[in-house]
């Protein structure tokens, strides 16, 4: 049977196997209680069977449970679109919003989740931006793109001559993807979290009507249009989404990891692609950023 320990220990080992995972650091409280459950895993004596036998007109309800147990994971089915209702964006936004915060859909992010983190920005927005899931401090302020790679992306969209209330910024998943008890850091949301929560972006999309979509890292872009590629292949060109050019780019959080202008180049040359197509001004300053001098 695996312990306490070795569960956490291949938790983190798969926290780790994800980009957007750097660090994970127990609290002393949350050592204290796993060296307890440690102590309570230990082997105990093994209790005689049941000396009265069970029915045999139906299995013994404990082995129900352990084939239902043994069952892989339920398939993820894709969830139904959302009914939108209102006679404006903002209205229809904010049903859309209300409705999200009300949302219980994943309970164990229910119950973690300090804010449901719906979106911010224009409804009538022409550029909207994709990420992930909230982070710890997304959930605390119920604002995406707050923390550090927030700020970043709030510099590119400056840099490109706009403000965040110009954009729209949304995420696949609204409430944060819960860590271990004790543990800090951020995870990447499962599939299962994304197909049940994607239907609120769709409804976002289909409401805004942006001219074009910004999808920033792997998870973003998996969550729109599926496990079609790396992010390193799909950046660069425009893909599509329900009729809507989506440009793939790298994730803030890349870059507050990799800061040399040969990768800040490549997410900026994504971003020229995008004001191109939205026929934005670009001046000869915007188009030398981050090249060698
Ligand atoms: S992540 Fe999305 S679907 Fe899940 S509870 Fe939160 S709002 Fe609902």
């Amino acid at each position: 049977m695996t312990g306490p320990r070795e569960a956490l220990r291949s938790y983190v080992q798969f926290l780790h196997e994800h980009e957007d995972v750097r660090h994970v650091r127990l609290s002393r409280t949350a050592k204290e209680g796993l060296a307890r459950l440690t102590a309570k895993s230990k082997p105990q004596p093994v209790a005689p069977p049941p000396t009265v036998a069970a029915p045999r007109t139906s299995p013994p309800v404990a082995t129900t449970i352990a084939r239902s147990s043994m069952a892989t994971a339920p398939a993820v089915v894709p969830a139904a679109p959302l009914e939108i209702t209102g006679s404006t964006k903002a209205e229809q936004l904010r049903h859309l919003a209300e409705r999200a915060a009300a949302c219980v859909k994943c309970p164990h992010l229910v119950a973690r989740r300090h804010t449901v983190v719906f979106g911010v920005g224009n409804p009538e927005a022409k550029l909207m931006f994709v990420g992930e899931a909230p982070g710890e401090e997304e959930d605390l302020q119920g604002e995406p793109f707050v923390g550090r790679a927030g700020q970043l992306l709030t510099k590119m969209i400056v840099a490109m001559g706009l403000t965040r209330e110009q954009v729209y910024i949304g995420n696949i998943v609204k409430c944060r993807p819960d860590m271990p008890l004790g543990t800090s850091g951020n995870r990447k949301p499962t599939k299962q979290e994304m197909e049940t929560c994607v239907p609120y972006l769709r409804a976002q999309i289909e409401v805004i009507k942006p001219l074009v979509l910004v999808a920033l890292g792997a998870t973003a872009i998996e969550g729109l249009l599926g496990p079609i590629g790396s992010i390193g292949s799909l950046r660069g060109k425009f893909h599509e989404f329900r009729g809507v050019p989506l440009m793939p780019t790298f994730h803030p959080s890349y870059l507050l990891r990799n800061q040399s202008n040969t990768e800040k180049r490549k997410v900026w040359e994504d971003l020229l692609k995008v004001m191109e197509r939205l026929e934005m001004p670009v001046s000869e300053k915007q188009r030398g950023f981050f090249l060698a001098k």
